[in-house]
């Protein structure tokens, strides 16, 4: 097969879909108003603004009026926590989430226990990536605010039982707070039914530009702002509106919306040929996360003796781009807290791969990984001492 370039790494960033541009470029030059002006050139825009709230509400099922934007995925996911605990200091001073949560929610509340005199609660998770509903109940106090737990994993792909753990923070009068960002687009959501409370959206994970996100907020839950301002976004998140970035974000929940099925359909059997190929094809592999509740595009494997680092770079020179740990960490010899957390050990985690799909991958691309991988792997054994001394001695029982 001849060379190719395989992007495999969406759950880092995906591009900007051509019709998204085309929605985007008139509101960089014609249509330059700030939607806060009176005059037509403010209207013009502010029209805008009001369609891509409808679009990204309608992905999720919500009303308009509970979108409002922010500039990504890790200021709603700051606005919501922050937000949250200081609007409910009187109440309690106690947070609960995951071992597993994106940094954007993790160094949060890190900050909060630190600075600000708030409990966090890390709950642990399964080999497969998943809470125990036990554990999330027998951690909650008189004292607990907030629940924080993502929907699904950008690691590993792990989607959480997101309607029990709303169930149990509704029951108590907590409420609860879910990084969406890999979710949405990925799987059907319907934040109605799931009666979460807040939901934190990102548009470059859906195809749309970078810098700009969405915070869901259901009707009647108090949080405090965190950029103050303007009165833009009903005086709840100030500043001029990013309307280019916005119209975009609009853009890509409605192309979303409109091929989800398809989309899922499409990435599953892609994922699963790949998940198939690499363990049937390279040995000492095991698969991480769950099969059962896995986001459509997410494979994420460790191949034992030999480093992620190095496998990379020889993916790369084949032109396959994937990543390790997640694009936020790598770079960091530590381990993925990811990894740690479904019980890896440090040796093990570091020979990890994440290839994660999306819409622009196709079946030869899947076939040209499972042509190129099994032999860059082999190759990079052949140079560990350890694989060597395991092979050598004939003990497959690792
Ligand atoms: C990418 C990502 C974020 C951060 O979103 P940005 O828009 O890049 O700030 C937060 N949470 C998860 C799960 C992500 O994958």
């Amino acid at each position: 097969m001849e060379k190719r370039n395989v992007y495999m790494d969406y759950a880092a960033t995906t591009p900007v879909k051509r019709e998204v541009l085309e929605a985007m470029l008139p509101y960089y030059s014609d249509l330059f108003g700030n939607a806060s002006s009176i005059h037509k050139f403010g209207r013009d825009v502010k029209g805008a603004l009001d369609r891509a709230r409808d679009e990204v509400a309608k992905l999720i099922n919500a009303d308009s009026s509970e979108i409002y934007f922010t500039a990504g995925g890790s200021e709603s996911d700051n606005w919501a926590i922050k937000g949250v605990a200081f609007a409910n200091k009187d109440k309690g001073n106690h947070i609960i989430t995951t071992k597993i949560e994106h940094h954007a929610v993790l160094h949060t509340c890190e900050y909060l226990e630190k600075y600000h005199g708030f409990e966090v609660t890390y709950l642990n998770v399964d080999k497969e990536g998943r809470i125990s509903l036990e554990e999330l109940e027998n951690s909650i106090t008189d004292k607990t605010i907030l629940i924080s737990i993502m929907f699904a994993n950008n690691e590993i792909g792990t989607i959480q039982p997101i309607k029990e753990i709303a169930e149990i923070a509704k029951k108590k009068g907590i409420l609860f707070h879910t990084d969406g960002v890999q979710a949405l687009g990925n799987i059907h959501i319907d934040v109605k039914d799931l009666d979460v409370d807040l939901m934190a959206m990102s548009s470059h994970k859906i195809y749309g530009p970078k810098g700009v996100g969405a915070l869901y907020i259901k009707k009647g839950v108090k949080l405090h702002p965190l950029i103050h301002g303007g009165a833009q976004e009903k005086r709840r998140r100030a500043g001029t509106e990013n309307i280019a970035g916005i119209v975009g974000f609009g853009k890509a929940a409605e192309l979303a919306r409109v091929n989800l099925d398809e989309h899922i359909d499409k990435l599953t059997k892609l994922r699963d040929k790949l998940i198939k190929g690499v363990l049937e094809k390279i040995p000492y592999t095991r698969l991480n996360g769950s099969l059962e509740y896995r986001l459509p595009g997410n494979t994420n494997f460790c191949f034992e003796f030999i480093e992620g680092e190095s496998l990379l770079l020889s993916l790369d020179m084949v032109g396959i781009a994937g990543s390790s740990g997640s694009a936020c960490t790598s770079g960091s010899l530590d381990p993925s807290h990811v990894l740690m957390a479904i019980g890896l050990t440090h040796e093990i985690a570091h020979g990890s791969l994440r290839l994660s799909l999306g819409d622009m991958n196709t079946e030869d691309d899947v076939d040209y990984v499972l042509e190129h991988l099994p032999k860059i792997v082999e190759r990079l054994r052949s140079i560990s001492p350890l694989y060597e001394k395991v092979t050598k001695g004939g003990n497959d029982n690792v």
